[in-house]
């Protein structure tokens, strides 16, 4: 999700009262100042080309103008001192969901594919560090070990920069040679809303050199692929959807920046017996009629692993609920009950000689039959 706590007209240096064309007019402006092509390998150039194209988006688009201006009206995030033309970026005030704004999706893509080369021009030659990407997984876990608590252990697929090469894709030591497919520029170009925006070479993948020798480890690619096996600590009463954050476990960052996080979101898989209500516990067990009829003692499992026994009264009709207290799952120090719901099973089939004495009994107690 982008957040942004940015105030988009004074990243484009216009008046909040700005009409579309001098929006249009400060945005082409900058856009050229900052674009990558003419800052190769300047990280706040490319930050900040990002920022207006990020501006522009919002500021160009009537409707997505309209419901900024009010989120800024209503204080949705506070703005500070910011004026037009005061560097913006430094507030951390109250963020502001993007999605808000409802579909950026577009312009991200875009640039998104110039900041994928814009890192790559980094690692080659390593400026600021950069915290690594997070990572987002899904954990399936066991019915019981969701309701007691525990360990499940994942296996987690990392993309992370090749730490051989720093990501160039080169050996250690090459040396370098203009790529042919783009003429070492890293980029083709095509016209969009009044500037060129470039999408990576295909053939050197943006960085607009060849390796002489490629890198060992990665192949050339300057990422590895591989898998890193975690513990994840599952607390008692987790439910679907309910999320952890690892810090630290997500990607390596770059240039000795900190690694990202992992955030796992948690699947409590079905259970063929126990069934979930809140913090209840509900299960349905099967007795027979003469159980039903006379009454009996029966065991009945629980989430703890321990049988519980359970006193079933004579006359006990079908579909009765029982409660078995104190078996359900411990959340936020409240325990749950567990419900055991019985099943009358008739027999299916029964001998001449015993139907004749279930016979004699309806008899002997009036029923028709
Ligand atoms: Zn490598
Ligand atoms: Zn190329």
């Amino acid at each position: 999700m982008t957040r942004t706590d940015k105030d988009y007209y004074a990243i484009l240096g216009v008046d909040p009262k700005a009409d579309a064309e001098a929006i249009k007019k400060a945005y082409r402006k900058l856009a050229k100042q900052y674009h990558p092509d003419a800052n190769p390998g300047n990280p706040k150039a490319s930050e900040r080309f990002k920022e207006v194209g990020e501006a522009n988006s919002v500021l160009s688009d009537t409707g997505k103008r309209a419901k900024y201006d009010q989120m800024r009206k209503l204080g949705a995030f506070g703005f500070g001192g910011a004026r037009p033309g005061t560097r913006p970026g430094t507030q951390q005030s109250s963020n502001f969901s993007f999605e808000d704004l409802g579909g950026l999706g577009g312009f991200s893509d875009i640039f998104s594919s110039i900041f994928d080369r814009g890192r790559k021009e980094e690692a080659r030659r390593p400026s600021g560090p950069a915290k690594g990407a997070n990572i987002d997984y899904t954990v399936e876990v066991p019915f019981l070990v969701a309701a007691r608590g525990g360990k499940v252990p994942i296996s987690v697929p990392i993309n992370e920069e090749c730490a051989t090469c720093g990501g160039s894709g080169g050996a250690p030591g090459t040396t370098w040679k203009k790529c042919g497919e783009c003429g070492g520029t890293g980029t083709v170009s095509f016209g969009q809303g009044g500037f060129a925006v470039s999408r990576p070479c295909p053939a050197c993948v943006g960085r607009g050199e060849l390796p002489d020798t490629e890198c060992g480890a990665c192949g050339g690619e300057g990422k590895i692929h591989q898998e890193r096996s975690i513990q994840v600590t599952v607390p008692a009463g987790v439910d679907s959807g309910s999320r952890v954050r690892l810090t630290g476990q997500g990607e390596r960052g770059a240039g000795g920046g900190p690694p990202g996080d992992l955030v796992i979101t948690f699947k409590v898989l079905p259970h063929r017996f126990f069934q979930r209500e809140g913090s209840d516990i509900q299960v349905t067990v099967p007795i027979n009629m003469v159980q039903a009829t006379l009454g009996s003692k029966i065991r009945v499992s629980t989430i703890s692993g321990r049988k519980v026994v359970l006193r079933i009264p004579p006359g006990t009709q079908p579909g009765t609920r029982f409660r078995i207290r104190g078996q359900g799952i411990s959340r936020e120090g409240r325990r749950g009950d567990q419900y055991v719901e019985v099943r009358v099973d008739v027999p299916e089939t029964l001998t001449e000689e015993q139907q004749e004495r279930i016979r004699e009994f309806a008899d002997s107690a009036g029923l028709k039959w």
